[in-house]
């Protein structure tokens, strides 16, 4: 049990440490890339404006030319080439067409071009575009442009850009470095989770263990004056029954019901001890399970009676089990018990066990009240009840599911349930069993 805490306090722990770092990582990853490519962006804006203001008219003109005068144009000669320059330029026209320009990089003329043919910039746009060049490497450009338009016709675009693989790589290999600083960080942190986790809990596993060792030697010790008294009970029932009044007899029968009551929780409280101890044997066997389920029924029958609850049974012939025999029939009695219990007037309960390959099912449902999804997962810890106040219609102390689900762990089995409120509940148990 606290193995799993710990292990979950360090979980948490990580978790949140993750969370920080993803989160810190990823910030000053977009913080760097937007502080490294601001002034870019500003830059190949300016030049749009710039280079706008000359060269708006060329497109004027090229809208005005005729055909013959637009082929005449048709070569790239008027393309400058200035591999020094950050920035490069391109005039271009709706159809494509480059009418002026300062390039740094004529090789990828093609993928620019690629690029901006479908794209009419809106005012100050910016794009972020990599082109991959021979060799696997890429190039990262941003670019940005300014479209010219004559009465409302848009006649072509000024585009700019610059090359920025540079800042891209700075920026992308800080990445790699802080996510290397992360993962080292969160390797550190789950070490130091665990071993913090395991520090806190030294003190709580000691009062845990403390409190332990009180109800294991409070259970035994309350054993013997509870015997006694049963005992003394039993003689006054057989030897003075006859000479008691009424009232005298209802007190002594309370007692005997309130002594019962007693034994069962003192057993109860002490195997839960002794589970916890690891000092509890399980004494394993093959035996055959129908004459187990006729005395379940029986001993279970007054209380069925009480609420006219039918018995439907449903169990394989002659199946055998191979399992501690007074565990199996306790962990039987706690489902059969709280079926009852739990159930409604004129309800059902209802009994299912047959073999499969390598295990034996047992399901015991009923039409009772049923348990809320919120608490069916607490149900089986200890001293758990669900609703206080509906529970306490019903005798109970919370221990009967913790010590079927340690019968169920000792033999290396599942226990679940299925329920839904208003309508009932399902308890599925399953037993590994060895190959006959
Ligand atoms: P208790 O002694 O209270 O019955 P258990 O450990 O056997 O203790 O059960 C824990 C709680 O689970 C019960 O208090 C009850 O609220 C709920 N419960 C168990 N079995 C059923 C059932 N068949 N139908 C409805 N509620 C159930």
């Amino acid at each position: 049990m606290f193995k799993k805490i710990r292990f979950r306090l360090t979980l948490l722990f990580t978790g949140l440490i993750v969370i920080f770092l993803i989160s810190f990582t990823v910030l000053s990853y977009s913080l760097l890339l937007s502080l490294i490519t601001n002034k870019q962006k500003q830059q190949v804006i300016a030049l749009a404006e710039a280079e706008y203001a000359e060269h708006k008219d060329d497109l004027f003109y090229w809208y005005y030319y005729t055909k013959n005068e637009r082929s005449k144009k048709a070569r790239n000669d008027y393309l400058e080439y200035n591999p020094e320059a950050p920035f490069f330029y391109y005039v271009i026209t709706p159809n494509g067409k480059i009418l002026d320009g300062d390039e740094s990089f004529p090789d990828l003329r093609k993928d620019i071009l690629k690029i901006i043919r479908k794209w009419i910039p809106k005012n100050e746009e910016v794009r972020r575009e990599t082109i991959k060049v021979q060799g696997g490497k890429t190039i990262s450009l941003l670019l940005s442009g300014k479209s010219v338009f004559k009465n409302g016709i848009y006649i072509g675009t000024i585009y700019t850009g610059t090359n920025i693989t540079m800042q891209i790589y700075i920026v992308k290999t800080l990445l790699i470095i802080l996510i290397l600083i992360s993962l080292v960080f969160i390797g550190l942190s789950a070490l130091l989770g665990y071993y913090m986790s395991g520090k806190a809990m030294v003190p709580i596993v000691r009062s845990f263990q403390k409190q332990k060792e009180f109800v294991a030697n409070a259970s035994h010790e309350l054993r013997t004056p509870i015997s006694i008294f049963q005992s003394s009970l039993e003689v006054i029932e057989a030897e003075e029954v006859e000479k008691m009044s009424e009232f005298s007899l209802q007190i002594l029968y309370d007692m005997k019901d309130e002594v019962k009551r007693m034994t069962k929780l003192i057993n109860d409280l002490l195997l839960l001890a002794r589970s916890d101890a690891d000092v509890v044997q399980l004494n394993q066997e093959w035996f055959v399970l129908e004459p187990m389920i006729s005395e379940l029924i029986r001993k279970c029958h007054p209380l069925a009676e009480q609420k006219n609850i039918e018995f439907l049974t449903n169990i394989q012939e002659n199946i055998t089990i191979f399992g501690d025999k007074e565990r199996i029939k306790q962990l039987l009695f706690i489902l059969l018990d709280n079926a009852l219990k739990y159930n409604v007037e004129n309800g059902q309960v209802r009994m299912n066990i047959w073999r499969e390959a390598e295990s034996i099912k047992m399901e015991v449902s009923d039409t009772g009240i049923g348990i809320p999804l919120e608490h069916q997962h607490r149900i089986f810890e200890r001293f758990y009840r669900v609703d206080k106040a509906r529970s306490r219609q019903h005798e109970g102390n919370g221990i009967g599911l913790s010590i079927a689900q340690w019968i169920v762990d000792a033999h290396g089995g599942t226990i679940s349930v299925q329920s839904e409120e208003g309508k009932g509940s399902c308890f599925i148990v399953t037993l590994p069993q060895p190959i006959q």
